[in-house]
């Protein structure tokens, strides 16, 4: 668990609603340790990769159409709680007051953010989102600096 990491995208919306600061804060204020970030425009064929599960999904189409504004994305990592599944219920289910989704989604298809559903797909999406260089060798033991 300590080395478990996720990805998570601010979407569009997200973006041009200036939710950057505040969602990065939410996982900050629980404990997670950013470890990459970017503010890109990963285009059409990044998108269907990152959606390629979706594929024959009617929504497909609008989802993996490259947007007008850059979806922010980073990652980010805990020493104590597990940051695949902590954070994100899945899209049928109603988002409860208090989750990233259920303070910030307007519906379905403006749901501000995305975040992995898996270890396994934590590992696929930041390889696709990141190169290795772009992401800090960050432990809990280089930390410790920090609240020396
Ligand atoms: N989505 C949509 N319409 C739907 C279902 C999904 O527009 O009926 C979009 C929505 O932005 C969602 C994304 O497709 O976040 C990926 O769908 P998934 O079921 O994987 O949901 P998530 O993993 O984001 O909870
Ligand atoms: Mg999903």
């Amino acid at each position: 668990m300590a080395d478990e990491q996720t990805f998570i995208a601010i979407k569009p919306d997200g973006v041009q609603r200036g939710l950057v600061g505040p969602i990065i804060s939410r996982f900050e204020n629980r404990g997670f340790k950013l470890v990459a970030l970017k503010l890109t425009s990963p285009g059409q064929e990044l998108l269907e990769k990152h959606y390629a599960d979706l594929a024959t999904k009617p929504f497909f189409k609008g989802l993996v159409s490259s947007a007008p504004s850059a979806p922010w994305s980073g990652r980010v990592r805990t020493p104590s709680r597990p940051a695949v599944s902590s954070w994100v219920l899945p899209t049928p289910l109603t988002p409860p007051p208090g989750t990233i989704r259920g303070d910030y989604a307007i519906e379905v298809g403006r749901n501000v953010c995305h975040g992995s559903d898996s270890v396994e797909n934590a590992k696929k999406e930041i390889a696709l989102w990141f190169t290795p260089s772009e992401v800090l060798k960050w432990t809990s033991a280089q930390a410790k600096w920090v609240y020396e």
